[in-house]
């Protein structure tokens, strides 16, 4: 098709039920055909989003991510990586203002729930054109681009829950259709994968990366994600859970069942005494291993049905949170005998926002 230029700069934005990724493409060279007035206000932009790490309060680029040399359309850039709490929307459009991005003829291309919430909000107050697109779309276009241009973006743990020996291993998800691709956010989604094209959700749950944070904060008094995870961490849900020797003095060996599965998730919180020993740390590490687990189960039984035997993780849930990434593969294979693989990726929850761009761009 003849090369198709919207005017530049080119974002892409997915507004989640947490978070908002930001997307940003720095073009490397300017073609001959881009015009003047354009390419000065994108280094304005550019200048601001490039010479920053952080912006506002809680806007973090995440520069470990950045993506150099990629194509777009007939352009090759950098792809840059931005993140900000959902709730400081308003005050993203504000600053987007200020910063002169409403005065460029400019598109925006949004996926996510909030795409649709802050419509009105995007035309009206930054007068930009907003171009909206499926999440689920979105995101499986992300995955598919980002890991053909990165060569090391998909992995696997190997020896997950040994601390000595664990080690990630790229591992290639190109062309190994079919797969299942659960993403980890607010809440969840799995969808089956079965080419570059074709794919549908076949289930979801509510109990996800919000519910670990809901319930993380009410029973620990914790803020922030960062400061659940590293009490988690730190904690032993075994002093929360009760365990099938807890109540077989040992292993359930009629159906394989190890003396330390838990049974009964917070099983012990009816008992007054373990409720008083139980540090804050313990119940962090209790509704991590809660969430994680219900999941991992989940995507054990859709595989199953799907008969598929790769199971792509995703979504922020997993961000700087390497204890349910080894739990799910260590889940996965355990309770598939060895046939079931848990891969990960290095761009965890920015998919959505790089296909929504994409899709504009086709
Ligand atoms: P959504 O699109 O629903 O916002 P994400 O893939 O962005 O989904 O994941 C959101 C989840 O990621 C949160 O529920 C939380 O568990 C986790 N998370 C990771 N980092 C953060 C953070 N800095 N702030 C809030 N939640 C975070």
């Amino acid at each position: 098709h003849p090369p198709f230029n919207p005017p530049m700069p080119w974002f892409g934005i997915d507004v989640g039920g947490t978070l908002v990724k930001l997307v940003y493409f720095e073009p490397q060279e300017v073609l001959p055909e881009d015009a003047a007035e354009e390419v000065e206000q994108t280094k304005v932009i550019l200048k601001y989003l490039t010479s920053n790490k952080t912006y506002g309060d809680t806007g973090i680029r995440d520069v470990h991510l950045e993506m150099k040399g990629v194509p777009i359309d007939h352009h090759t850039g950098t792809l840059h990586f931005i993140r900000f709490p959902s709730s400081a929307m308003e005050k993203f459009i504000h600053l987007a203002k200020a910063k002169g991005l409403s005065s460029l003829n400019t598109t925006v291309c949004a996926t996510g729930g909030g795409a649709f919430a802050y419509e009105k909000y995007i035309r009206q107050e930054m007068k930009l054109e907003l171009n909206k697109f499926d999440e689920l779309e979105s995101l499986i276009s992300g995955i598919h681009y980002i890991e053909q241009h990165h060569p090391e973006e998909s992995y696997y743990f190997e020896n997950p829950l040994n601390d000595e020996t664990c080690r990630k291993v790229p591992h290639s998800i190109r062309d190994l259709y079919p797969y299942l691709v659960v993403n980890i956010g607010s809440g969840v989604s799995v969808m089956l994968v079965e080419s570059r094209t074709k794919f549908r959700r076949v289930w979801g749950t509510s109990i996800g990366g919000g519910t670990f944070l809901g319930l993380c904060c009410l029973l620990t008094g914790c803020e922030t994600f960062e400061e659940g995870i590293a009490l988690a961490a730190k904690g032993d849900h075994r002093n929360v859970d009760k365990l099938v020797r807890d109540i077989y003095g040992g292993d359930y060996s009629r159906f394989d069942l190890p003396g330390d599965t838990v049974a009964s998730s917070f099983g012990q919180m009816l008992d007054p005494e373990w409720r008083k020993n139980a540090k804050p740390e313990d119940l962090a590490r209790a509704v991590l291993v809660t969430v994680t687990n219900n999941i991992g189960s989940l995507a054990m039984m859709c595989a199953m049905n799907a008969k598929v035997d790769k199971v792509v993780f995703l979504g922020n849930f997993l961000r700087v949170n390497s204890v349910s990434m080894k739990q799910l593969s260590y889940a996965m294979d355990f309770w598939s005998k060895g046939k079931c693989k848990a891969l990960f990726m290095e761009h965890e929850g920015y998919f959505g926002a790089v296909g929504c761009l994409l899709e504009y761009m086709n």
